[in-house]
């Protein structure tokens, strides 16, 4: 028999691909980061780092962020298009912004500011807050600041006034009517605008976000409004502001087909308003779009992506030259917008599974059991024939028995417990049916149909639509797998349920490497072992479009840097506690407790209810309130426990400077 070994669960995760150098399995079977890929610049172990984690006092689901790995992201993207630059000859620069909407925690974004100013990276603002955020955070005047979105005359302002501080800022036009507000603006004012258009191309994307590309498309000019907004600009004596030239064909862009398309498009565009007179037109703003590749498989397939970096930086910088120099138009300096390959990889939610449901049944059924109704009679010689030869048409005759038996109950025709028995042996039967069916050559629908039924239910210590909401909204997959007990084999096939009490929190689908699976390999639970699962590259756009269905909310959240001889944690962010949570939706903690008090001291009156258990009551709801919205093993006191209260946003438990040798 083959012995099982971590290069057989590196290659039935596929760690290694979707992993790209920052994940992967070592030999003591757990998950090992390496956020530089680089593993003489440091890398720790997931499984060791939350132990340390819960130690100090964190709990789980935890988030945990390595902005070691986005530093590594935004030297990899620049250094593929200074590559290109360079073998093309382009005669332009690269700048890239990052769209603060991706990801806009505080401290990822001084983060990525920080380590972005080696390559004069930006930021992108799609909305006035999110300028606000930019303007304070970026001081760099060789970085672009690129203002998006919905604009109203304060947002417009804001912009123009903080180019005197030398902010390097550039408003998009995204909808016609905001030329006017602009040109009012800058005369009001007294400051000429550096601006953008943004144009709708023809050309769409791939993938899950096509609609942000096409005509119908929410942002942008169309041809007529870019003719138009040209000649408007010039006869209002604008004309030089025209700097850029933007577009966007949405998200999670799956083909490299789709991007040349759209850059093909676009070049054409910005030569002709080059020639029809925009001569300090100078900036060619690609978008976002760049994908990851979720599941490693490298293919066009929307939780995936068919090209490299380099593949990317290569056709964005061959096709703009190749159009400039056909129509005799200087090089445009080249801004891309990528959010989710810049974040996507950062960070991991580590949550504890609390208990599994496992459909299988061992035991024998005896027939003497089954003798109180046809249909128990029928069924248990269906258990008893079935073999190699009978296995499909059995299969199919004993779940049309099972559907049957739901009718026969409604009707009237089955009691509970005939309907209890018919439930048992339908398990035996199916535990049965897998066990033959393992060694069949052939799969069948039937072996499916059989499998599906058996999937083991594991309980899990997080809320999808807080942590992953992606999965939920538009079934997006995300790297699921054990964090540790990698050199064993996983013996079950499992689904993911969350803490919410609704049934879409669950996770039924995974990636697999050349296609989606419907249960994922996971490890039988050890009595007094917690099993820990990780759920990868969260980064992008889960946290922010999290609810708080349940009232689940944030999660306690940490920043890891890697360093050669340990790791080091930066933040600390405590999660949501319920009395936050409640005070979000306008409940107060106080007001609660009085009322919760006047029933209590009711039910003494009446007798209904001891003093102790009283006490016992009301101490419950204090701790609950103040506690984590998650699952808490034992109300564990946390020495990291915020001393005071802090705002939702921003807050910052305690900063741990500490260095942790390996
Ligand atoms: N720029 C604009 C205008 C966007 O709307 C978006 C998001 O869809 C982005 C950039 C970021 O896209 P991505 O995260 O796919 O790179």
């Amino acid at each position: 028999m083959d012995v099982w070994n971590t290069q057989k669960s590196s290659a039935l995760y596929n760690i290694d691909n979707w992993g790209a150098g920052y994940f992967k399995i070592n030999d003591r079977g757990t998950v090992q980061v390496n956020p530089s890929r680089d593993p003489d610049l440091g890398s720790v172990d997931l499984k060791e780092l939350v132990d340390d984690l819960i130690e100090r006092g964190s709990r789980t689901p935890i988030l945990v962020r390595f902005p070691n790995i986005v530093q590594s992201r935004i030297r990899d993207l620049a250094s593929a298009f200074h590559k290109s630059i360079s073998e093309y000859q382009y005669g332009g620069n690269y700048r890239g912004v990052y769209p603060i909407k991706v990801n806009q925690q505080r401290f990822l974004v001084e983060e990525i500011v920080r380590y972005g100013a080696e390559t004069n990276l930006g930021l992108e603002a799609g909305s006035k807050p999110e300028l606000l955020v930019a303007l304070a955070l970026m001081d760099n005047p060789e970085a672009l600041l690129i203002c998006n979105g919905f604009k109203d005359e304060e947002y417009i302002e804001t912009a123009l006034l903080a180019q005197k501080l030398g902010r390097n800022i550039i408003i998009v036009i995204d909808r016609y009517s905001e030329i006017d507000l602009v040109i009012e603006a800058a005369r009001n004012l007294n400051i000429k605008p550096r601006i953008g258009f943004r144009a709708k191309l023809e050309s769409r994307g791939s993938g899950k976000w096509v609609e942000s590309s096409g005509i119908n498309s929410k942002f942008g000019l169309s041809a007529r409004e870019l003719v138009t907004g040209l000649e408007h600009l010039e006869r209002e004596g604008f004309l030089t502001s025209l700097e850029l030239l933007h577009f966007h064909i949405g998200s999670q862009i799956t083909a490299l087909r789709s991007i040349k398309e759209s850059l093909v498009e676009a070049s054409r565009i910005f030569a002709e308003l080059y020639h029809m007179g925009a001569k300090n037109l100078h900036y060619l703003d690609v978008g976002g779009g760049l994908g990851v590749d979720y599941d490693g498989s490298q293919t066009n397939w929307e939780n995936s992506i068919n090209y490299s970096l380099q593949e990317y930086a290569n056709d964005v910088i061959y096709q703009v030259m190749n159009i400039c120099d056909q129509k005799k138009v200087p090089h445009p300096h080249i801004v891309t917008e990528a959010g989710r390959a810049l974040v996507a990889y950062h960070s991991v939610l580590v949550f504890d599974i609390l208990g599994i449901h496992d459909p299988k049944c061992s035991e024998e059924p005896i027939e003497t059991d089954y003798q109180s109704h046809d249909l128990l009679k029928k069924l248990f010689q269906e258990y008893q024939d079935l073999g190699a030869k009978n296995f499909n048409e059995s299969v199919q005759d004993v779940f049309k028995m099972r559907d049957d038996s739901t009718s026969l109950f409604s009707l009237g025709f089955l009691n509970l417990k005939q309907r209890a028995l018919i439930e048992r042996l339908f398990q035996a039967y199916c535990t049965k049916a897998y066990k033959l069916a393992k060694a069949f050559k052939k799969r069948t629908p039937e072996m499916d149909s059989i499998e599906q039924f058996l999937r083991v239910s594991y309980y899990s210590n997080f809320s999808l639509f807080q942590s992953a909401p992606d999965t939920w909204a538009v079934d997006q997959l995300f790297p699921i797998m054990p964090i540790h007990r990698l050199g064993e084999e996983p013996s079950e096939r499992g689904i993911i349920l969350d803490l919410t009490c609704d049934s879409d929190g669950k996770v039924d689908q995974f990636i697999d490497v050349h296609d989606v699976k419907n249960s994922l390999e996971l490890h039988k639970l050890k009595d007094g072992e917690p099993y820990y699962v990780g759920m990868f590259l969260l980064g992008a756009y889960q946290e922010i479009l999290g609810d708080l269905h349940n009232l689940f909310g944030d999660t306690d959240s940490v920043h890891v840097s890697v360093t050669p001889s340990g790791y080091q944690i930066d933040h600390v962010v405590e999660g949501d506690s319920v009395n936050e949570v409640l005070g979000y939706l306008e409940y107060d903690r106080l007001s609660l407790l009085r009322r919760l008090r006047e029933s209590a001291e009711k039910a003494l009156e009446k007798g209904h209810l001891t003093k102790s258990e009283s006490r016992l009551l009301l101490r419950h709801y204090e701790e609950a309130i103040a506690g984590y919205t998650y699952l808490e093993k034992g109300g564990v006191e946390s020495s990291l426990r915020p001393v005071e209260s802090l705002r939702r946003i921003g807050r910052e438990r305690e900063v741990v400077v500490e260095q942790k040798a390996e």
